[in-house]
């Protein structure tokens, strides 16, 4: 089994996310949950971008005391002082530096030429290195960008100093095998690069960032950027319970190991949730309200029989309420059988027909049966 990286990004890129901005007592409460699951690096935030985010990364800094802490910064000095500062009393600490690769980025957001990028990189690299433990460069729109010149980034970057070099699919436009073709290229062509640890960080605009992230690391990477919930810009970053999830439950095919406490993952997504007030979808993946919740009746029939035949990770993994069998109008016999003695009650399969009637009635109005519902239906049949 290979070790990876988690390197955590919800207070820096998940917060970007419009509507999700979070409170200093909210960041620092998001920090330590994320310490204790027990991811790698913590990117705590941008110091450049207001005073709140730096006084939030030097808050989280001084607390935690296992994970690595990391601030973000472009590739310009004052960014760079403004990060070394904010971590200064950080364990470990590391400065991520975002350098764009694309000729997008470069002509059109930032007006420079390719050379003065790179001029600029490696003088930044070098700085940075004066002012933290560790330096990472990101490449950002780097699934866009021409592989000649990525190539002579990652080349220059290592040459500066970075020990962590990390290809962001910002837009999330790549495809796996992009993912593939980008990091086969770099690992070929630049020698140095097999020193220093690679990183993956991508987004999920056409709902391929878990999937990417994870190709990555067949191909060399070994440290993913990731979000609880996916949170982040647009569509969100690489949701970090479903990289950890499928690691785990597809071992056999993503042979690597991390340090995440699994029975976490609930909470903590719970918890991101309610500070950024935004929302689980029932149907999210490994943290949603209805993944251990099965309401069919042939699905039920086999959740009773054996679990495995419907699920294939127990609630208990990820610190999940128990899995629940709500009365749908999907809902068969058994299921119903099934609820009625977890209320204490046995009925007869005469009874049980008639209240299978009886819900099946009700549930015209209603999608799912409450308990309260059910107990008032066994009453009026005598037997509650
Ligand atoms: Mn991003």
């Amino acid at each position: 089994m290979i070790p990876i990286q988690v390197y955590d990004t919800t207070l820096r890129d998940g917060e970007q996310a419009p509507g999700a901005a979070m409170l200093l007592g909210q960041k620092i409460a998001v920090a330590q949950a994320l310490e204790q699951l027990g991811v790698d690096i913590i990117e705590a935030g941008f110091p450049a971008a207001s005073r709140d985010d730096a006084q939030a990364v030097v808050e989280i800094a001084k607390l935690c005391r296992t994970a690595k802490i990391a601030a973000f910064a472009r590739i310009k000095s004052e960014d760079i002082i403004l990060a070394g500062q904010a971590i200064g009393a950080a364990r470990s600490s590391r400065i991520s530096l975002v350098v764009p690769v694309s000729d997008l980025h470069i002509r059109h957001k930032l007006d420079m030429e390719a050379e003065e990028v790179l001029e600029k990189l490696v003088n930044s690299v070098l700085l940075a290195q004066e002012l933290c433990c560790e330096v990472e460069v990101i490449a950002e729109d780097a699934t866009r960008s021409d592989p000649v010149f990525l190539c002579k980034v990652a080349e220059l970057a290592t040459q500066a100093g970075a020990c962590v070099f990390t290809i962001a699919d910002t837009v999330g436009y790549a495809t796996p095998m992009d993912i593939q073709r980008y990091l086969t290229v770099l690992q070929s062509k630049v020698l140095t690069l097999n020193e220093i640890v690679l990183g993956i960080h991508c987004h999920d605009d056409l709902g391929l960032a878990t999937v990417n992230t994870l190709t990555a690391l067949l191909f060399g990477a070994r440290e993913v950027h990731c979000t609880i919930n996916g949170l982040g810009e647009r569509a969100g970053n690489a949701a970090l319970e479903e990289i950890i999830m499928a690691m785990k439950v597809r071992s056999d095919q993503y042979p690597f190991v991390n340090q995440i406490d699994t029975t976490q993952l609930w909470s903590i997504s719970r918890l991101v949730s309610q500070v950024t007030r935004f929302p689980v979808p029932p149907n999210k993946a490994i943290v949603g309200n209805n993944v251990f919740a099965h309401g069919a009746g042939l699905h039920q029939n086999g959740i009773l029989k054996a679990v495995e035949t419907y699920e294939i990770m127990s609630p208990e993994t990820v610190g999940a309420p128990q899995r629940s069998l709500p009365i749908t109008r999907h809902s068969g016999r058994r299921g119903i059988a099934a609820r009625v003695e977890m209320l204490g009650f046995s009925v007869t399969e005469d009874t049980l027909s008639s209240l299978c009637d009886q819900i099946k009635s009700c549930l015209m109005q209603e999608s799912i049966l409450s308990d309260e519902r059910l107990l008032v239906l066994l009453c009026e049949l005598g037997v509650a």
